[in-house]
């Protein structure tokens, strides 16, 4: 296992497939258009494949398929075929905003994806068309219907934005039991791309569980010893949700994630400003052994800890601003895979 400078093992890896999404939620890609990565950049299935099988020989055990919006990569069951046969890998998910899904879950699943998560922020279709500029609720609950017996016990994520959604949670929760899904709320958070955050649209963890407890009851805390981002409640009814307070409560102490973008960029952590270019060592015939320790020294002098620095800020504003956004898109979250 290799450690960085606070003891945090690379275990984590989240491979983006693509920097394009067929959405443009408003706390994610609400600018008008988009610089986007040079298609010749893009990592070819094998390449992504190669560079996985890499960081598993590091003691990476869990990938997570992201983007952009993953589904919008062509023929992805074959590369999650390819990444379910490397027998290191003890969790292979996707991230997926579910327009798509309807059409792929039966392929994703055949493919040999273990688990699946589907982002939702809302069940009115009024708001979804504001909130992501696009039409599209009634496929996403479509693909969700289709992944509920597919992919039994997904999770469904909400990104929860005061004054825009916040009146759902007790619905969610209850589309999620209904769904057999386990819901978890992200607190918004003011990574790159988000350019429209502010901290008063932040709805906390604390306000969450409040408004939840008012509903339902005593809500508990499900005592958790692995280093997944979102901390779990349970209801006096049984069900358990989770919350990921990355805003008001970071989890950088136990952070062992890191992020592989479409075009090979290696990112320790979700705020930071600069990345391994992985791509240029595999293209420029770089043997695996020497990406391999360079890959090792990188993660071994790790000291990032950017939800926390930006929760030490006195005045919290977006973190990066628009014109260093279109200079170098992999500082956008769509870019960088959330
Ligand atoms: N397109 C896929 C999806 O929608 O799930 C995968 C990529 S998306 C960038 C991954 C996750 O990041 C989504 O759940 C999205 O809601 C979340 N996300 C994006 N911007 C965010 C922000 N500013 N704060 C919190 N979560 C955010």
């Amino acid at each position: 296992m290799i450690l960085d400078r606070f003891e945090r093992p690379l275990r984590n890896l989240r491979v983006s497939v693509t920097d394009r999404c067929n959405l443009r939620c408003s706390y994610c890609m609400p600018e008008q258009d988009y610089v986007w990565l040079p298609k010749d950049d893009i990592l070819h299935f094998e390449e992504i494949e190669r560079l996985v099988t890499l960081f598993t020989s590091l003691g990476v055990d869990k990938v997570r398929i992201t983007g952009g919006e993953p589904l919008l990569r062509r023929n992805l069951p074959e590369l999650i075929g390819r990444l379910a046969a490397i027998s290191r890998i003890r969790d292979l998910a996707l991230t997926t905003n579910g327009v798509l899904l309807r059409q792929q879950a039966a392929a994703l699943r055949e493919a040999g994806l273990h688990r699946l998560t589907i982002s939702l922020d809302t069940l009115h279709a009024d708001r979804f068309q504001a909130l992501t500029r696009a039409d599209e609720l009634s496929r996403v609950l479509e693909g969700i219907d289709t992944a509920t017996s597919l992919f039994p016990g997904f999770k469904i994520d909400t990104v929860v934005i005061r004054g825009v959604n916040d009146d759902e949670l007790v619905d969610l929760v209850e589309y999620g039991r209904a769904h057999g899904a386990e819901v978890r709320f992200i607190e918004y958070m003011d990574v790159g791309g988000a350019t429209h955050w502010s901290m008063d649209r932040v709805v906390s963890s604390r306000e969450i569980l409040e408004r939840l407890a008012a509903h339902y009851g005593p809500v508990t805390a499900v005592p958790e010893t692995s280093s997944a981002p979102a901390t779990r409640y349970r209801l006096p009814d049984g069900l358990v949700f989770g919350i990921i307070a990355s805003t008001t409560q970071p989890f950088c102490s136990d952070c062992d994630r890191s992020r592989l973008t479409a075009d090979g960029m290696w990112y320790l952590c979700l705020y930071a400003t600069a990345g391994l270019d992985l791509r240029k060592a595999l293209r420029e015939g770089g043997s695996l052994e020497a990406i391999g320790a360079q890959l090792r020294a990188t993660w071994r002098a790790r000291t990032d800890r950017g939800a926390e620095h930006r929760l030490a800020l006195r005045d919290r504003s977006p973190l990066i601003a628009l014109d260093s956004l279109r200079r170098d898109p992999h500082l956008e979250m769509h870019t960088r895979g959330g």
